[in-house]
């Protein structure tokens, strides 16, 4: 039997759930977090890279117990065409440090953990539980919730929708819009089991040091979109995504592109002898700042995915959801500790808070995200990639040819694949983009 009356209650026990949900507890607010799955984490997907500065500032000393994977050391960019990549990698001893900067993680794994970190804290937590609906009262206000547990609705001053990128219950409830296809992206991801010694060989790593890849190029087929490969202590992270209107228009499937992906031949000897043993598939926001919906109310204030706080430049999520959910638990513990209501006007401090973070300050640099993405994206991920390929054989192959050829044979095939003005309204597009 669960009490019927809280400080808070938060809707999802992922990134942004667990950090609002500890830091109104370990504040001593009473908080009851819901969450649909089985535990914590088995309805989340991420690559997954975490990054530490924004869980130290909710759990400075996680790195003692949390089950964190490989710190990273190397990242590859590559940009592929079918049958090369031309990469710029950065791998430095650097990152060898004493509190490392990049972790990658197994959400599965990982949230369970923050999740007892979120009831040693106090909170309580019900798994196997849907909110099913929003309670207002007579004025619109939000006062509760209902689920799909026998009883009757549960109240509390204030609800963190910490739903992830669908948000249901805040589209239902009036609180946002449907999310866009132009403004999603769905990925899917494999976990490849290899023995720890084969992974560090094949990456050059020793211990825990980890290597990333990302990947732009003809695997996506001409739509904006990027492939991962992350590694794990075991395991391999290797997925693919592109925009949900790209999906839609082209027809293509996913598990297509991922195959292509696991068979490009710089990828293939990478995983070979691996097994599957895990296939997920989620979507990802990616509509940018003028996605964002209105993040406060009267009684609720919504985070991370659900609030579409998520850098699809950068690859960042999970630390914009951790940062949204931690500052909008600090608002909340502000307005409790003046004894404010939990109205409008009191929880537009979250947004206050929110503007003068990273969070903000860096979504608002990406206005339009889909625009960027979608800046001649055919010539940016098949046309582009062919041509710095040719571009690199025909420098790299030694055959007698004048070096003056050479170039003028590179400069010539980039004219006739783009002309000259094609060449400079790319820069430009691309220039404007990026501003
Ligand atoms: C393939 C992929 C790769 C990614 N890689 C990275 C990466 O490498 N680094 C990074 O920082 N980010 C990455 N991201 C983004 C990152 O995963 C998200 O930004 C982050 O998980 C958002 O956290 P959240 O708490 O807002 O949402 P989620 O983690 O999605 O959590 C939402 C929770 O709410 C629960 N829930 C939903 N509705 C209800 C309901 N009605 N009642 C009760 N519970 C409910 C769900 O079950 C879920 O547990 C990736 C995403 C994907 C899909």
């Amino acid at each position: 039997m669960i009490e019927d009356e809280f400080d808070a209650i938060v809707i999802g026990a992922g990134m942004s759930g667990n950090a609002a949900a500890y830091t109104m507890a370990s504040r001593g607010l009473k908080v009851l977090q819901l969450e649909r799955g089985e535990y914590p984490g088995s309805k989340n997907v991420q690559g997954a890279i975490m990054y530490a500065n924004m869980l130290e500032e909710i759990i400075p000393d996680f790195r003692d117990d949390a089950p964190l994977e490989r710190h990273l050391v190397e990242q590859r960019l590559w940009v592929m065409d079918d049958s090369s990549h031309t990469g710029i990698h950065y791998r430095s001893d650097d990152f060898n440090e004493a509190k490392p900067n990049r972790y990658t993680i197994i959400r599965a794994q990982f949230d369970k953990w923050f999740s007892r970190k979120v009831r040693e804290a106090g909170a309580t937590v019900l798994c196997e539980t849907t909110v099913t609906e929003l309670v207002h009262d007579a004025k619109g206000k939000v006062i509760g919730v209902r689920t799909d547990r026998a009883g009757g609705a549960i109240y509390a001053d204030v609800i963190v929708l910490a739903e992830g990128v669908c948000g249901l219950l805040g589209t239902r409830g009036g609180l946002r819009k449907m999310l866009k296809p132009e403004a999603v992206a769905l990925a899917v991801k494999e976990m490849h089991f290899l023995p720890e010694e084969v992974i560090e060989q094949r990456f050059g790593l020793k211990g825990d040091e980890g290597c990333v890849i990302e990947a732009v190029g003809t695997t996506s087929r001409g739509m904006a979109g990027l492939g991962f490969l992350y590694t794990n202590k075991e395991s391999i992270s290797l997925g693919i995504g592109c925009l949900v209107s790209d999906f839609a228009a082209t027809m293509e499937s996913p598990y297509v592109l991922l195959d292509a992906l696991k068979s490009h031949p710089s990828i293939r000897p990478l995983i070979a002898g691996s097994e599957v043993k895990e296939y997920a598939a989620h979507l990802i926001p990616e509509g940018g700042y003028k996605a964002i919906p209105q993040l406060f109310g009267d009684g609720w204030v919504v985070v991370g995915d659900a609030a579409q706080l998520n850098n699809a430049v950068h690859r960042e999520g999970s630390n914009l959801a951790m940062t949204s959910g931690r500052i909008a638990a600090e608002a909340i513990v502000k307005v409790k500790s003046r004894n404010g209501p939990m109205t409008k006007r009191n929880l537009a401090l979250y947004k206050q808070m929110l503007d003068r973070s990273f969070v903000l300050k860096d979504l608002r640099k990406y206005k339009d995200m889909p625009a960027l993405l979608h800046t001649n994206s055919s010539n940016f991920f098949t046309t582009y990639p062919r041509l710095m390929s040719q571009a690199a054989q025909n420098f790299m192959r030694v055959d007698g040819t004048p070096k003056i050829e050479k170039e003028k044979a590179t400069t010539a095939a980039f004219i006739k694949a783009r002309s000259r003005w094609g060449l400079v309204s790319d820069a430009v597009r691309l220039a404007f983009a990026w501003r």
